[in-house]
């Protein structure tokens, strides 16, 4: 299926990998293309499918927005989170997709990636979390914000039981979600030319009143600055995936002091 490419304007048809033959540019992946990508195939097993948010603080619209986004995205929430291999090394994986509500993160995100977080902790099994986010929901107002610290209080617990915590960041991580797990992992990779920060440039550039440098909050402007590990190309990503997994062995401990 042809398909417009939002940063050469070349209408292009795109394989599995969802890169520009044009200009490289890297399109969004779906959960669902995601884990196809990564995960040896027709092993994934899908955790908490079926849970949906509430309207938390009885904001007016919310539910229909909600409900839109289900119907428009064939998703219940702005993450996919389950267990799978990769290459035979077993995985808790969590997929952020951007096209639900801007990857917010509200109730059931943030519960969703504690709950891929734990179940990484209690098996002694490596986490990987593809983000991909602009912040927090605001349509859940305090409660979007608590998700930061259950997240973050999650991923300490890995730290506890030496399992590996491994990050994929992708076009955009930002917001809460790159102030709290995002920037957690033992190892943070990228993918080439993502957009990484916390706040938007705009807002930086009033509040300094200075203007930022060219490439600012690009991966490669972060993986220069030590916020990045790697940045890593999709076709390489599986593999390196898998090796990260195997080389974090062995050293898992089961006390929780
Ligand atoms: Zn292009």
């Amino acid at each position: 299926m042809a398909e417009l490419c939002s940063v050469c304007g070349h209408t292009v048809t795109v394989d599995e990998l969802r890169i520009c033959p044009s200009c490289g540019h890297y399109f969004p992946l779906s959960p669902e293309q995601r884990i196809a990508l990564i995960a040896d195939e027709g092993s994934f097993v899908e955790m908490e499918g079926s849970m949906q948010s509430v309207n938390p603080i009885s904001l007016a619209g919310y539910e229909e927005k909600l409900k839109e986004s289900q119907k428009k995205s064939a998703l219940t929430d702005a993450v996919t989170i389950g267990s799978c291999t990769i290459e035979g090394e077993a995985a808790i994986v969590a997929v952020m997709a951007f096209s639900f509500m801007g990857g917010s993160m509200g109730s059931v995100v943030g519960e969703k990636i504690t709950q891929a977080i734990l179940e990484g902790a209690l098996n002694h099994c490596a986490v990987i979390l593809f983000t991909a986010s602009g912040g927090a929901r605001m349509q859940e107002g305090i409660f979007s914000l608590m998700q930061m610290a259950k997240t973050a209080s999650a991923a300490a617990l890995l730290e506890e039981t030496r399992t590996p915590l491994f990050i994929v960041l992708t076009n955009p991580t930002t917001g809460g979600v790159t102030a709290s797990f995002a920037m957690l992992g033992d190892v943070i990779l990228a993918e080439p030319g993502a957009v990484i920060g916390f706040a938007g440039p705009r807002v930086i550039e009033g509040t300094i009143g200075e203007q930022l440098p060219q490439g600012f909050q690009r991966a490669e402007f972060q993986l220069e600055r030590g916020f990045v590990d790697a940045i890593v190309e999709r076709k390489h990503l599986k593999k390196t995936l898998s090796f990260l997994i195997k080389t974090h062995k062995g050293r898992e401990v089961s006390h929780v002091g």
